[in-house]
């Protein structure tokens, strides 16, 4: 067999930079400094994390090679449970479980709705085009996903148990492949990173009460 790894690439020093200056850009924006804001979330824009985002999820990925060569049997379609996006508030038990971490690689996360939130205050900063190219490096690095550990194809339901939160790279990186074919171990197997991230919440939270 293998030896299993815990995600498909290490993270590298540029994404901690990134997620530290859209930290700090959040509480600019808090404390009512947003041309600092604006200038730290362009900051964060690096093209070396998009460059480790794009080596995983992109094309002939060099880390996310299935591990031999046979195909993996996948369930008929009518035995399947059919594929489902958690609900919001399954969504706020996982994070709760998992924090703002990718229970795989451990970069920090941000939930869609709260890049949304900033970009719509701050739209030239936080590029988000139709393609990965024209999305800002950090945001898309960062973007967090609700993974089925076993996916659907394979058996796999909806249930919090078969979910974790993660990063675009490890749930697009290893697509429809079992945790074993990619060589992977399982990330319950491990404690979720405890830290002071907190996926930028506190940006929606100033939002609603100032609203
Ligand atoms: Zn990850």
């Amino acid at each position: 067999m293998a030896q299993q790894r815990v995600c498909l690439r290490e993270p590298i020093a540029d994404i901690v930079q990134a997620a530290a200056l859209l930290d700090h850009a959040v509480t600019a924006h808090l404390l009512g400094r947003t041309d600092e804001a604006e200038h730290l979330i362009s900051q964060a824009d690096m093209p070396k994390v998009w460059e480790w985002t794009e080596s995983i999820l992109g094309k002939n990925s060099p880390h996310a090679i299935p591990d031999g060569s046979c195909r993996e049997p996948s369930l008929p379609l009518a035995l399947r449970t059919p594929a489902r996006m958690p609900s919001m508030q399954e969504k706020s038990w996982l994070h709760a479980r998992d924090g703002y971490h990718c229970r795989f690689c451990g970069i920090p996360v941000i939930r869609s709705e709260i890049r949304e939130k900033i970009r719509r205050v701050y739209p030239g900063a936080v590029r988000w085009g139709k393609r990965n190219a024209e999305r800002h490096a950090a945001f898309f690095a960062l973007w967090v996903q609700y993974d089925h550990l076993l996916p659907h194809a394979k058996g796999g339901g909806n249930e919090l148990s078969n979910l974790v939160v993660t990063c675009a790279a490890c749930n697009y990186g290893r697509g429809g492949y079992t945790l074993e074919k990619m060589g992977l171990c399982n990330p319950l197997d491990r404690p979720p990173i405890q830290s002071p991230w907190d996926g930028l919440e506190r940006f929606d939270r100033a939002t609603r009460r100032l609203g």
